[in-house]
């Protein structure tokens, strides 16, 4: 298991399979766990090539040092599997391609109130001190998923995928059943989490969007119904609808369902077709974009909201320089 880019959730979703790590472990050696063991990378580049059966690479790529162990590590497996949103599609890390790698610097070390730099250094890769050269990875101009930067055999999507999820692919491998063909999405489902949703869906025609903290929904109604942005119509389902579930939205973590290849067009797509600006007949265009727009306002962050895990790797991609 190996951590680029993340936040550490997918280590801890491993360690959320409860004792059926025992299982893990006694079919399994753990050769490379950061969070675990100390194992250091010249240990990995010493193993014969193909020797470790399967990588779990989380987090995704957003430094050289992250690109190289994604190398290392596919050339040192069997299986290379993407594991949890950020390597699948960049997640929230990706966010920052909104943005050019020397705004993110100048707002980290330069302009930050919490950093105390009066000498205004921004950190560069290499650094002469008298004992000699220091180096730190290349931070890129963007973060990318892991299968942008190599050939990877399965994605587990997720921010961090289900335990119950993590524990189906990997039974399946102990069980030693055939895998599904390379380049699938396992741990997952093919549908939408709507569809694993239990509350009651109507007809959708929404004339103001809230944002969470303004209404208190009621529990048993589809919350986009409600006026909730709701991201379950364009997301795979798998994880079992927890957040609905608990009266929150879905924010989209599993990605795009089977054969759609954009999530956040599909939900721009699905909100085309539910958004309710009143009778038109005889209002002028003028008129009707005022509605429009007076709908699409009350929607804060269309990026974070539509592209909250899959900016990356969507067909948008991120900023242009
Ligand atoms: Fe459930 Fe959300 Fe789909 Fe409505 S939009 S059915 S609340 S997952
Ligand atoms: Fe992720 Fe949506 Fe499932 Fe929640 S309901 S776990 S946000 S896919």
């Amino acid at each position: 298991m190996y951590w680029a880019s993340s936040c550490g959730g997918c280590e801890i979703a491993l360690v959320n399979i409860h004792e059926k790590i025992l299982d893990v472990d006694s079919f399994f050696d753990f050769v490379f766990c950061p969070c675990l063991l100390d194992t250091k990378k010249k240990d990995i580049e010493a193993l014969p090539d193909k020797d470790i059966t399967i990588t779990l690479f989380n987090g995704a790529i957003r430094t050289s040092e992250n690109e190289e162990m994604a190398h290392l590590l596919r050339r040192k497996s069997k299986i290379l599997i993407a594991f949890g949103s950020c390597a699948y599609e960049g997640c929230i890390p990706g966010l920052s391609n909104l943005h050019r790698k020397e705004d993110h610097l100048k707002a980290i070390y330069l302009e930050n109130p919490s950093t105390d730099n009066p000498s205004k250094i921004i950190p560069g890769t290499e650094t002469e001190v008298k004992e000699g050269k220091l180096q730190i990875p290349t931070f890129y101009d963007k973060v990318k998923t892991l299968t942008q930067v190599t050939d990877v055999d399965y994605f587990i999507p997720g921010c961090p995928p289900e335990p119950h999820q993590i524990w189906n692919v990997i039974e399946l491998i102990i069980q030693g059943k055939p895998l599904p063909p390379k380049g699938s999405i396992v741990g997952a489902g093919k549908s939408s989490v709507c569809d694993e949703c239990e509350r009651k869906k109507e007809d959708k025609k929404i004339k103001k969007f809230y944002r969470t903290y303004e209404i208190i929904p009621d529990r048993e109604k589809c919350l986009l119904e409600q006026g909730i942005v709701c991201m379950g119509i364009a997301t795979r389902d798998g994880c079992g609808a927890p957040c609905p579930k608990v009266n929150m939205p879905c924010v989209g973590c599993y990605g795009p369902p089977e054969g759609v290849l954009d999530q956040g067009a599909k939900m721009v797509a699905a909100l085309g077709s539910i958004i309710d600006i009143g009778d038109v007949k005889g209002i002028s265009e003028d008129e009707i974009v005022k509605r429009i727009e007076a709908v699409l306002d009350s929607i804060p962050d269309y990026a974070g909201t539509f592209y909250k895990f899959s900016l990356p790797g969507s067909i948008l991609g991120g900023k242009k320089e």
